[in-house]
Protein backbone atom coordinates (compact mmCIF):
# COMPACT_ATOMS: atom_id res chain seq x y z
CA UNK A 1 0.00 0.00 0.00
CA UNK A 2 1.18 3.47 -0.93
CA UNK A 3 2.09 5.50 2.00
CA UNK A 4 1.15 9.26 1.43
CA UNK A 5 4.02 11.30 1.72
CA UNK A 6 7.00 9.08 2.88
CA UNK A 7 10.10 7.59 1.53
CA UNK A 8 10.30 3.69 1.68
CA UNK A 9 13.53 2.07 1.76
CA UNK A 10 14.07 -1.57 0.73
CA UNK A 11 17.32 -2.20 3.38
CA UNK A 12 19.67 0.51 4.60
CA UNK A 13 22.53 1.43 2.90
CA UNK A 14 25.25 -0.06 4.93
CA UNK A 15 23.95 -3.68 4.61
CA UNK A 16 25.08 -3.10 0.91
CA UNK A 17 28.30 -1.43 2.10
CA UNK A 18 29.32 -5.05 3.82
CA UNK A 19 28.54 -6.64 0.26
CA UNK A 20 24.82 -8.10 1.30
CA UNK A 21 23.25 -8.12 -2.53
CA UNK A 22 20.96 -11.20 -1.74
CA UNK A 23 17.56 -9.70 -3.01
CA UNK A 24 15.42 -9.27 -0.36
CA UNK A 25 12.64 -7.17 -1.89
CA UNK A 26 10.90 -7.26 -5.27
CA UNK A 27 10.62 -4.51 -8.32
CA UNK A 28 6.33 -5.57 -7.58
CA UNK A 29 6.97 -4.48 -4.11
CA UNK A 30 8.92 -1.80 -4.67
CA UNK A 31 6.60 -0.16 -7.10
CA UNK A 32 4.07 -0.53 -4.31
CA UNK A 33 5.13 2.04 -2.18
CA UNK A 34 6.45 4.45 -4.72
CA UNK A 35 6.57 5.38 -8.62
CA UNK A 36 10.00 7.45 -8.48
CA UNK A 37 13.49 6.26 -6.54
CA UNK A 38 16.39 4.40 -7.53
CA UNK A 39 18.41 1.05 -6.53
CA UNK A 40 20.37 -1.67 -7.50
CA UNK A 41 19.98 -5.59 -8.27
CA UNK A 42 20.54 -8.56 -6.77
CA UNK A 43 24.12 -9.58 -7.06
CA UNK A 44 24.32 -5.60 -7.66
CA UNK A 45 23.46 -6.44 -10.87
CA UNK A 46 23.36 -2.96 -12.41
CA UNK A 47 21.97 0.03 -11.34
CA UNK A 48 17.94 0.57 -10.70
CA UNK A 49 16.11 4.05 -12.35
CA UNK A 50 12.36 3.73 -10.79
CA UNK A 51 10.22 6.30 -13.15
CA UNK A 52 6.42 6.70 -13.60
CA UNK A 53 5.71 3.55 -11.83
CA UNK A 54 8.38 1.36 -14.47
CA UNK A 55 11.62 0.15 -13.32
CA UNK A 56 14.80 0.10 -15.60
CA UNK A 57 17.93 -2.22 -14.80
CA UNK A 58 20.81 -0.29 -16.22
CA UNK A 59 23.82 -2.93 -16.89
CA UNK A 60 27.63 -2.13 -16.84
CA UNK A 61 27.60 -1.60 -20.63
CA UNK A 62 25.20 1.61 -19.57
CA UNK A 63 22.24 -0.27 -21.85
CA UNK A 64 18.55 0.11 -20.09
CA UNK A 65 15.56 -2.08 -19.94
CA UNK A 66 12.66 -2.29 -18.31
CA UNK A 67 12.34 -4.80 -16.05
CA UNK A 68 9.26 -6.97 -14.50
CA UNK A 69 7.91 -6.93 -11.28
CA UNK A 70 9.74 -10.44 -10.19
CA UNK A 71 12.94 -8.66 -10.49
CA UNK A 72 14.95 -8.73 -7.11
CA UNK A 73 16.78 -5.69 -5.16
CA UNK A 74 18.83 -5.75 -1.77
CA UNK A 75 18.56 -1.59 -1.94
CA UNK A 76 15.82 0.34 -3.41
CA UNK A 77 14.76 3.79 -2.44
CA UNK A 78 11.14 4.94 -3.61
CA UNK A 79 8.55 7.54 -3.10
CA UNK A 80 5.35 8.13 -4.09
CA UNK A 81 6.36 11.61 -6.29
CA UNK A 82 4.26 15.03 -6.43
CA UNK A 83 5.66 17.77 -7.83
CA UNK A 84 5.48 20.32 -5.04
CA UNK A 85 8.15 22.93 -6.49
CA UNK A 86 9.41 23.21 -10.08
CA UNK A 87 12.64 25.70 -10.55
CA UNK A 88 14.41 26.24 -13.98
CA UNK A 89 18.10 27.26 -13.42
CA UNK A 90 20.87 29.21 -15.10
CA UNK A 91 22.37 27.01 -18.12
CA UNK A 92 25.43 25.09 -17.11
CA UNK A 93 25.22 25.12 -13.89
CA UNK A 94 26.52 22.14 -12.12
CA UNK A 95 23.66 19.54 -11.17
CA UNK A 96 24.50 19.03 -7.54
CA UNK A 97 24.78 22.81 -7.43
CA UNK A 98 21.43 23.31 -8.45
CA UNK A 99 19.86 21.07 -5.75
CA UNK A 100 21.70 22.32 -3.19
CA UNK A 101 20.46 25.27 -3.70
CA UNK A 102 16.74 24.54 -3.82
CA UNK A 103 17.07 22.39 -1.11
CA UNK A 104 15.05 24.54 2.03
CA UNK A 105 16.60 22.63 4.95
CA UNK A 106 19.07 20.32 5.12
CA UNK A 107 17.00 18.01 7.85
CA UNK A 108 14.86 17.46 5.35
CA UNK A 109 14.70 14.18 3.12
CA UNK A 110 13.53 15.37 -0.39
CA UNK A 111 12.45 13.69 -3.59
CA UNK A 112 13.69 14.80 -6.92
CA UNK A 113 12.94 15.04 -10.26
CA UNK A 114 14.57 16.69 -13.04
CA UNK A 115 13.43 16.68 -16.84
CA UNK A 116 16.21 18.34 -19.32
CA UNK A 117 19.34 18.51 -21.48
CA UNK A 118 22.78 17.72 -20.09
CA UNK A 119 25.87 18.73 -20.50
CA UNK A 120 28.88 16.54 -19.40
CA UNK A 121 27.27 13.63 -17.73
CA UNK A 122 29.25 11.13 -16.02
CA UNK A 123 27.32 8.10 -15.00
CA UNK A 124 28.28 5.25 -13.93
CA UNK A 125 26.86 1.32 -13.10
CA UNK A 126 28.46 -1.32 -11.27
CA UNK A 127 29.59 -4.92 -12.52
CA UNK A 128 27.13 -7.69 -10.97
CA UNK A 129 29.16 -9.38 -7.83
CA UNK A 130 29.60 -12.48 -5.69
CA UNK A 131 28.26 -11.79 -1.95
CA UNK A 132 30.44 -9.98 0.48
CA UNK A 133 32.64 -8.23 -1.31
CA UNK A 134 32.24 -4.56 -0.01
CA UNK A 135 30.97 -2.39 -2.28
CA UNK A 136 34.60 0.30 -1.74
CA UNK A 137 36.07 -2.90 -3.49
CA UNK A 138 33.39 -2.94 -6.07
CA UNK A 139 33.23 0.46 -7.00
CA UNK A 140 36.74 0.94 -8.03
CA UNK A 141 35.93 -1.70 -11.57
CA UNK A 142 32.80 0.36 -11.85
CA UNK A 143 32.24 1.62 -15.68
CA UNK A 144 31.70 5.09 -16.36
CA UNK A 145 29.91 6.57 -19.07
CA UNK A 146 29.90 9.95 -20.32
CA UNK A 147 27.44 12.00 -22.60
CA UNK A 148 29.18 15.85 -23.76
CA UNK A 149 25.13 16.26 -24.60
CA UNK A 150 21.82 14.33 -23.92
CA UNK A 151 18.43 14.60 -22.96
CA UNK A 152 16.61 12.68 -20.53
CA UNK A 153 15.40 12.38 -16.78
CA UNK A 154 17.51 12.28 -13.40
CA UNK A 155 15.27 10.89 -10.24
CA UNK A 156 16.09 10.30 -6.95
CA UNK A 157 16.87 11.81 -3.65
CA UNK A 158 18.43 14.82 -1.18
CA UNK A 159 19.21 12.50 2.40
CA UNK A 160 20.17 14.50 5.61
CA UNK A 161 23.40 13.37 7.16
CA UNK A 162 22.42 12.02 10.14
CA UNK A 163 20.57 9.37 7.54
CA UNK A 164 23.50 8.06 6.40
CA UNK A 165 23.82 4.37 7.73
CA UNK A 166 20.65 3.98 5.94
CA UNK A 167 20.44 5.53 2.84
CA UNK A 168 23.66 8.01 0.43
CA UNK A 169 23.71 11.25 2.26
CA UNK A 170 23.54 14.83 -0.25
CA UNK A 171 22.04 13.96 -3.93
CA UNK A 172 21.32 10.38 -4.84
CA UNK A 173 20.32 10.55 -8.42
CA UNK A 174 20.28 8.23 -10.95
CA UNK A 175 19.51 8.81 -15.11
CA UNK A 176 17.65 7.65 -17.42
CA UNK A 177 17.78 9.30 -21.26
CA UNK A 178 14.45 10.48 -23.14
CA UNK A 179 14.53 7.32 -25.37
CA UNK A 180 14.70 4.98 -22.12
CA UNK A 181 17.62 2.91 -23.38
CA UNK A 182 20.74 4.74 -21.32
CA UNK A 183 21.28 5.49 -17.83
CA UNK A 184 23.16 4.89 -14.90
CA UNK A 185 24.01 6.75 -11.16
CA UNK A 186 25.00 10.16 -11.59
CA UNK A 187 28.76 10.76 -11.08
CA UNK A 188 28.39 14.61 -12.04
CA UNK A 189 27.12 17.15 -14.81
CA UNK A 190 25.49 20.53 -15.86
CA UNK A 191 22.03 21.42 -16.51
CA UNK A 192 21.96 23.01 -20.09
CA UNK A 193 18.11 23.28 -19.89
CA UNK A 194 15.76 21.64 -18.09
CA UNK A 195 13.52 21.99 -14.80
CA UNK A 196 14.15 20.37 -10.96
CA UNK A 197 10.94 19.28 -9.57
CA UNK A 198 10.94 18.84 -5.50
CA UNK A 199 9.03 16.89 -3.03
CA UNK A 200 9.53 16.81 0.49
CA UNK A 201 8.84 13.41 2.80
CA UNK A 202 8.71 14.20 6.16
CA UNK A 203 8.18 10.40 6.58
CA UNK A 204 10.36 7.23 6.01
CA UNK A 205 9.58 3.83 6.36
CA UNK A 206 11.98 1.19 5.95
CA UNK A 207 12.60 -2.67 5.73
CA UNK A 208 15.32 -4.29 7.92
CA UNK A 209 15.90 -7.75 5.56
CA UNK A 210 15.21 -11.42 7.54
CA UNK A 211 17.82 -12.89 5.89
CA UNK A 212 20.65 -14.72 8.16
CA UNK A 213 23.31 -12.58 5.83
CA UNK A 214 21.99 -9.23 7.45
CA UNK A 215 21.02 -10.42 10.80
CA UNK A 216 24.44 -11.99 11.63
CA UNK A 217 25.97 -9.29 9.65
CA UNK A 218 28.36 -6.48 11.42
CA UNK A 219 27.80 -2.81 10.16
CA UNK A 220 30.35 -1.13 11.96
CA UNK A 221 31.62 0.06 8.69
CA UNK A 222 32.33 3.98 8.17
CA UNK A 223 29.27 4.58 6.05
CA UNK A 224 30.10 8.38 5.62
CA UNK A 225 33.68 7.83 4.43
CA UNK A 226 32.96 4.78 2.02
CA UNK A 227 29.86 6.36 -0.07
CA UNK A 228 31.89 9.24 -0.48
CA UNK A 229 34.53 7.20 -2.22
CA UNK A 230 31.56 5.31 -3.91
CA UNK A 231 28.90 7.55 -4.81
CA UNK A 232 30.41 10.82 -5.68
CA UNK A 233 33.15 11.59 -8.23
CA UNK A 234 36.49 11.41 -8.07
ZN1 LIG B 1 23.07 5.11 -7.13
Amino acid sequence: MTTHRAAYLSAPVNALLEGLYEGTATVADILAEGDLGLGTFEDLDGEMVVLDGRAWQVDNTGTAREVDGTARTPFACVAPFRAETVDEVPPGTEIEEAINGLVPSLNMLYAIRIEGCFEGLRVRSVPRQEAYTPLVEVAKRQATFEFPQTEGTLCGFWTPAFLGNLAVPGCHLHFLDVARQRGGHLLSGRIASGRIALMHLPRLNMALPMTLDFLTAGLGRDAEAELKVIEKDR
